[in-house]
């Protein structure tokens, strides 16, 4: 019996909190958007209905530390950053 493989497993990403859909993300622990943005790895092409993807179940969450990412991909000056305490969520839009 395969039936258990179809089985739409939820996991919790480790940097935004979010959930998302264990098959989509290559990576354990992380969501498809947070693998993509800290390691390079292939990421969703979200599609959001009522605020999450159906494909990979990701809230739009993303981490003070992916947030800062995306904002300057390229220079990223002050490393120190990295040891500031996460938050449970910043009210930045
Ligand atoms: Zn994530
Ligand atoms: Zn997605």
């Amino acid at each position: 019996m395969m039936e258990n493989d179809e089985k739409r497993e939820i996991a919790y990403c480790d940097e935004c909190g979010s959930i998302y859909l264990k098959s989509s993300s290559k990576m354990e622990r992380l969501c498809p958007e947070c693998s993509h943005i800290l390691y390079g790895y292939e990421n969703c092409k979200h599609v959001f209905i009522n605020g999450r993807c159906s494909k990979c179940l990701w809230d739009g969450s993303s981490s003070i530390y992916t947030r800062k990412i995306r904002r300057c991909s390229y220079s990223v000056n002050n490393t120190n950053d990295e040891n500031a305490p996460v938050e449970a969520d910043d009210q930045k839009e």
